[in-house]
């Protein structure tokens, strides 16, 4: 079976961040989200990167966001958390 149809853990990893990015192929894209449906470790490490990808853009956006809307977003986020 030469042919790959599936991406193995390593490979997953090496583009874990592009994925995150949404930074690869729409071929490339399909095959890290068929691993990760049937991957509980790479869908882990693909949840904690989200996690983290968003926690930093929260803190952008509240940086440059005006104070009037600090108290929108945060009360947003709460609302988010809570669901
Ligand atoms: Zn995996």
């Amino acid at each position: 079976m030469a042919r790959l149809d599936r991406y193995t853990c390593e490979e997953v990893f090496r583009r874990l961040d592009d994925y995150v990015d949404r930074e690869l192929g729409s071929e490339e894209m399909t095959q890290m989200q068929r691993h990760l449906e049937t991957c509980v470790v790479c869908a882990r490490e693909y949840s904690f990167e989200m996690s983290l990808v968003r926690q930093v853009r929260d803190k952008l956006q509240r940086v440059s966001a005006p104070p009037n809307l600090l108290g929108r977003i945060s009360a947003a986020l709460e609302g988010a958390a809570e669901s």
